[in-house]
């Protein structure tokens, strides 16, 4: 697959989902970190961001809850470039109804080098690294040359 580079703009459109035993973690984590997360835009799964928006005050895109077709909602603005970042709390010690989205969500943001947060402490990696308040270079697909050679 050719690649192009994007530039991502110093302004993150960061995606937020977790896992109904992981929502406390991840309002904490967001309570942590606001100082440096409330410069950035906001999606989130349906209760996740209803969630964070009503205990942080964080202004969140609130898209269909996961279970519903919420993570296959945020795996489409990851392939509109939409999506800068993915903070997913997902629960590793629980079955979910929706495993095949939620494996779904993963495999679209490593196909779009989306930086990818599973569990706490990436996403203290991913927070406090500087290029999340800087504008920088990320290669993507380049689906204009993967069409070309298609058709
Ligand atoms: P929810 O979805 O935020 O609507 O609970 C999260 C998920 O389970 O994917």
């Amino acid at each position: 697959m050719d690649t192009k580079t994007v530039i991502v703009s110093e302004v993150k459109s960061i995606a937020l989902v977790a896992h109904d035993h992981k929502k406390q973690d991840l309002l904490h984590w967001c309570q942590r970190h606001i100082d440096s997360l409330s410069p950035h835009n906001f999606f989130a799964t349906g209760t996740t961001g209803n969630l964070i928006e009503k205990e942080t005050g964080l202004p969140i895109t609130k898209l269909i809850s996961g279970p519903l077709g919420g993570d296959q909602q945020i795996g489409a603005l990851i392939t509109e470039h939409k999506i800068d970042v993915l903070i997913f709390f997902w629960d590793p010690l629980t079955a979910q109804p929706h495993d095949p989205d939620v494996k779904a969500l993963l495999r679209l943001a490593a196909v779009w080098n989306i930086p990818v947060a599973c569990n706490e402490s990436t996403a203290d990696f991913l927070v406090t690294s500087p290029l999340l308040a800087s504008s920088h270079p990320r290669q993507t697909p380049d689906y204009d040359s993967y069409l070309a050679k298609r058709t």
